[in-house]
């Protein structure tokens, strides 16, 4: 059994914006904390995704962190959509401000974090084998980190050079004049094809389900947008707080049918000519559950394809064929402009299977050959479990979150899991669908209070009650019934119901009834005395605050001063 008392308060797993989040609030703590990263620098997807055309989908205003004043002084963006590299190097400003990297230990893959009930302590091991003990474990891996294995056996053969866009090599390859076949097209194929299409010789796209893709309409943000974006700071993030997707968009507050037609279409223009998710959010306030309004967008979105992509054979195979949503839509910057090009060509998968051979890719069952130098996957993600589900993480003897979750995913707002006391997602499963540095700011702050309210009461073991997480799985399962692309998300395997993963269980991975409400999950915990919280090793208790759990574990809080000392070797160890 490991010591009473553990080496850190918290490891925390990952340096994307979560990490990063996650490190400054528990430093604001007082904790003690030690951090892995499995890659070599800061940024998680941020790190490995450099692939060409890597940008974010979202409004670069709202892709930045608040956690305190400072940070709006201390990066503009330059384009609408800031690219891979800019947000990098806003992580690295933000992580150098505040002094975090000294607890980052990079290169560094965590294999297991297992729970001990007797003293309320983590093990966290590394690939390395290293081992480390915490009282808390913040797992902040991502919910887009683990890339779906490339499942084509005939790549072991092929002679030509392969990538993954979710690995991308930092030493850029050289494309120039290639032949080139990109796999997938979801919105990290959808960023990709126009880059390719004008370095390579040819491009070949292998489409099995075609995409809504929205067109990005980015543009450069000159000193003096950027000045403005800096002094409506708060009032931008205070605006996208209260939307359901936490961005900066304001709804017309009407329906598909409260609309007249000519108003319907004003909306629909007014949106697609505004670019990105506008059109999601800024049409009709019930794109997402009604029939009628979805099919409005859908069809004003294929007409639109129509109109760009000039031969109505390929214009065709890039229409879809279900509603709008039913599949994350894609931000496009150029992309049914490359299929004009000569060069660019499109191959409709949606009806066969397909394989690598040596010198291509080909159809299974027509077997047809493409011959190329350069295979490009962009296979998508196991989202929301995908992470946490490579490393083995247990309590006691109980069984592991994987074998839980393959089973039911239960989680409280994305953030606590029943039996698994002391561990804090940050951005897992469950967490509401949207803008996920908003969404990361509310639920670090969410945890930084709880740890608060621990630390204030002495309690060192925190799980939250089957029932609070029941009630919430149950409320998100039957709002995400309610949406018009429930059935079709499922039928077509996306990913935000698992459905992109041969063999998963399909079932709604995140929260879509909106931040707001969201929100009223977490504040009603945080207001109503951490009711749906089970506590454990209270010691003491404070003025106005309920007495933490009767049971008494071993082991007191770590960031008291003794264990300071300790560490310092300045208590007697016997
Ligand atoms: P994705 O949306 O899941 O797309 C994966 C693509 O690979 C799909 O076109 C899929 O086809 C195809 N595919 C998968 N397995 C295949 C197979 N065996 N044979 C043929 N095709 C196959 O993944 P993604 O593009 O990486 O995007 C995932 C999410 O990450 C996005 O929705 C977004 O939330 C996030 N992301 C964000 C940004 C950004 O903000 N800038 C950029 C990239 C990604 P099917 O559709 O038929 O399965």
């Amino acid at each position: 059994m490991t010591s009473a008392v553990p080496e850190f308060d918290s490891i925390v797993v990952g340096t994307g914006f979560s990490g990063i989040h996650s490190l400054w609030q528990l430093k604001q703590l007082g904790h003690s904390v030690k951090c892995f990263e499995a890659g070599s620098d800061i940024g998680g997807v941020w790190y490995w995704n450099r692939y060409p055309g890597a940008r974010t989908d979202i409004d670069g205003r709202v892709y930045s962190m608040k956690f305190t004043e400072k940070l709006k002084d201390l990066w503009d963006y330059k384009e609408r959509y800031p690219t891979q590299p800019e947000v990098h190097a806003y992580l690295t400003a933000v992580l150098d401000e505040f002094d975090l990297r000294r607890t980052i230990q990079f290169s560094t893959r965590v294999v297991s974090a297992i729970f001990s009930h007797a003293n309320n302590i983590w093990t966290i091991t590394t690939a390395n084998g290293e081992v480390f003990t915490s009282r808390f474990f913040v797992p902040a891996t991502g919910p887009m980190s683990s890339a779906k294995k490339i499942p084509f056996p005939g790549l072991a053969g092929f002679k030509g050079q392969w990538f993954q866009s979710s690995t991308w090599p930092k030493e850029k390859p050289d494309l120039k004049g290639k032949r080139i076949a990109i796999i997938g097209t979801g919105a990290t194929g959808v960023q990709l094809v126009p880059k390719l299409a004008t370095v390579a010789k040819e491009l070949i796209v292998f489409q099995r389900t075609p995409n809504y893709v929205l067109p990005g309409r980015n543009f450069n943000i000159d000193r003096e947008e950027a000045d403005e974006i800096r002094e409506n700071y708060n009032a931008i993030w205070r605006m996208s707080e209260k939307t359901d997707f936490g961005l900066p968009m304001v709804p017309t507050g009407k329906t598909f049918s409260e609309m007249k037609d000519d108003e319907a279409q004003q909306a629909l223009d007014r949106t697609w000519e505004s670019g990105g998710f506008h059109i999601m959010f800024e049409s009709f306030d019930d794109v997402f559950i009604d029939a009628g309004a979805n099919t409005a967008v859908s069809d004003y979105l294929k007409k639109k394809i129509r109109v760009v992509v000039e031969d109505p054979e390929v214009a065709e195979i890039l229409t879809p064929k279900y509603p709008f949503l039913t599949k994350r839509p894609p931000c496009g910057h150029g992309y049914y402009e490359a299929f004009n090009r000569p060069n660019v060509k499109l191959v409709d998968i949606s009806k066969e299977e397909i394989d690598v051979y040596d010198n291509g890719v080909k159809t299974s069952q027509t077997g047809v050959h493409y011959e190329v130098d350069v295979i490009i996957f962009a296979l998508g993600f196991d989202a929301g479990i995908g992470a946490l589900s490579e490393m083995e993480v247990r309590a006691g003897t109980g069984p592991s979150l994987k074998e839980t979750w393959e089973k039911d995913v239960e989680t409280y707002a994305g953030v606590l899991v029943p039996g698994f006391p002391n561990m804090f997602i940050v951005c897992g499963p469950h967490m509401p669908f949207g803008n996920m540095p908003l969404v990361l700011d509310l639920q670090v702050n969410w945890i930084g209070a709880l740890l608060q309210y621990m630390k204030d009461t002495s309690a060192t073991r925190v799980s939250v009650s089957d029932e609070l997480a029941q009630a919430y799985c149950k409320e998100l399962a039957i709002i995400f019934g309610m949406a018009v692309f429930a059935e079709s998300s499922k039928k077509l395997g996306s990913w935000f119901v698992g459905g992109n993963i041969p063999g998963r269980v399909i079932r709604p991975l995140f929260y879509f009834s909106g931040i707001p409400r969201w929100r009223v999950w977490l504040d009603k915990e945080r207001e109503g005395n951490w009711k749906g919280m089970v506590f454990g090793g209270g010691e003491r208790r404070i003025e106005g605050k309920r007495r933490a759990g009767k049971r008494r574990a071993s082991g007191g809080w770590v960031g008291n001063s003794e264990h300071k000392k300790r560490r310092r070797g300045t208590v007697n160890k016997g």
